[in-house]
C-alpha cells in the first residue's frame, strides 16, 4: 500500500481519491475548497492544509486540478518539497507542452512524472470506470499502474511525457466535432418535418452510430443540457487541441471550426451547459432558438 499526496479534489479528483482510500492506501489531500476537505476526511482520508503538507513523506503525488496555471502552480510547490524518487501523476487535461516542462523540471530534483489524463466524465470517475492515457517512460507506467486500476479499466501507456495529452486533445476533438454533427443532423430532421427521434434511431443502428449517439440523442432532442461536462471545459480543451496542432505543426480545419462553435456556445452564455448544448447554437444559426 502506498502513501498518496492527491491535489485537487474536484468532481473528479475527489472521486478517485475515495476509490484510492477504499483500496487501502493512505491518502492526504489538499484543495483550496473547505467541503472538497471535508468530504476526504468523510471518505476515510487526510487533510492537509497545503500542498507541502499532503505531500510529506508521500511516494506518490496525484494532481486533478482544472487547468495549466493550477497545474504549474502546484508542481512547482511539490518539485520544490518532494523528494528524489517521488512518482508524480498529473491527472489534469493540460497542454501537452506543460506536461513536457513539468517532467523536465522535475526531473533535475529525480522526481519521476508521467502525464495521465483522463476520459469518462464525472460517472467515469465515481465507477472507477475512466479511460486513462498515460505518457511518460514505460518503467514508471509499470509502477503506476496498479494504482490507475483503482481508478479506471482502460488503462494504456501511449508514449513518453506529452503523449498522454495529445491522445487526451484528439479525445476531446472527436468529442466535440462528433456533438457538433449530431446537433446539426437534429435541425435538419426537425426543420425538414421529420420525426428526430425515430430518424435518429435510424442512424444510431448504421454506419453513422456512435457512443454520443446512444448516450445523448435522447437528451438533445429533449433539450436537456445538464451537465455532464461543461461547454467552459470543453472550450479550455478546444484551447489545447489548437495549441497541439501548432506545436506538431499540422492544420486541423475542422478543430477550428469545432473550437469556434464552442466558442460561441460560451459567448451564448451557455459556458455551464452540457457540451450537448451545441446544438442550441447550430440552432441559432438558422434562425430556430
Ligand atoms: P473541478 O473544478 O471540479 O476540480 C478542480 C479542483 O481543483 C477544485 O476543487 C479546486 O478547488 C481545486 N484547485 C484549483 N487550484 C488549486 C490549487 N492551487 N491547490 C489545490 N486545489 C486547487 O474540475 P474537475 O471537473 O474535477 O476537472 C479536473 C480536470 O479533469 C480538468 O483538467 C478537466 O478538464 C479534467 N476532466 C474533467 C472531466 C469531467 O467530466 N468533469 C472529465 C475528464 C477530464
Amino acid at each position: 500500500m502506498s502513501k498518496i499526496g492527491f491535489i485537487g479534489l474536484g468532481i473528479m479528483g475527489s472521486p478517485m481519491a475515495g476509490h484510492l482510500v477504499a483500496a487501502g492506501h493512505t491518502v492526504t489531500g489538499f484543495d483550496l475548497s473547505e467541503p472538497a476537505l471535508a468530504k476526504l476526511v468523510e471518505a476515510g482520508g487526510h487533510r492537509a492544509a497545503d500542498v507541502t503538507e499532503a505531500i510529506a513523506g508521500a511516494e506518490v503525488v496525484i494532481t486533478m486540478l482544472p487547468q495549466d496555471e493550477h497545474v504549474e502552480a502546484v508542481t512547482t510547490e511539490v518539485i520544490a518539497a518532494g523528494a528524489a524518487g517521488l512518482l508524480l501523476i498529473d491527472m489534469s487535461t493540460i497542454r501537452p507542452e506543460t506536461s513536457k516542462n513539468v517532467a523536465e523540471s522535475a526531473a533535475h530534483k529525480g522526481i519521476r512524472v508521467l502525464d495521465a489524463p483522463v476520459s469518462g466524465g464525472e460517472a467515469g470517475a465515481r465507477n472507477a470506470a475512466l479511460s486513462i492515457m498515460v505518457g511518460g517512460t514505460a518503467e514508471d507506467f509499470a509502477e503506476a499502474l496498479p494504482l490507475l486500476q483503482n481508478l479506471g479499466k482502460t488503462i494504456v501507456h501511449v508514449g513518453p511525457h506529452g503523449a498522454g495529452q495529445v491522445v487526451k486533445a484528439a479525445n476531446q476533438l472527436v468529442v466535440g466535432g462528433t456533438y457538433a454533427l449530431v446537433a446539426e443532423a437534429i435541425v435538419l430532421l426537425e426543420a425538414a418535418g421529420v420525426d428526430a427521434r425515430a430518424g435518429m434511431d435510424v442512424l444510431a443502428g448504421g454506419l453513422a452510430a456512435s457512443r454520443i449517439l446512444d448516450l445523448k440523442r435522447e437528451s438533445m432532442i429533449a433539450r436537456n443540457f445538464q451537465p455532464g461536462f461543461r461547454i467552459d471545459l470543453h472550450h479550455k480543451d478546444m484551447g489545447i487541441v489548437q495549441a497541439a496542432a501548432r506545436q506538431a505543426d499540422v492544420s486541423l480545419p475542422m478543430a477550428g471550426l469545432v473550437a469556434q462553435l464552442i466558442a460561441a456556445a460560451r459567448a451564448m452564455g451557455h459556458g455551464s451547459l452540457d457540451h450537448s448544448a451545441l446544438l442550441k447554437v447550430v440552432e441559432t444559426l438558422s434562425g430556430k432558438a
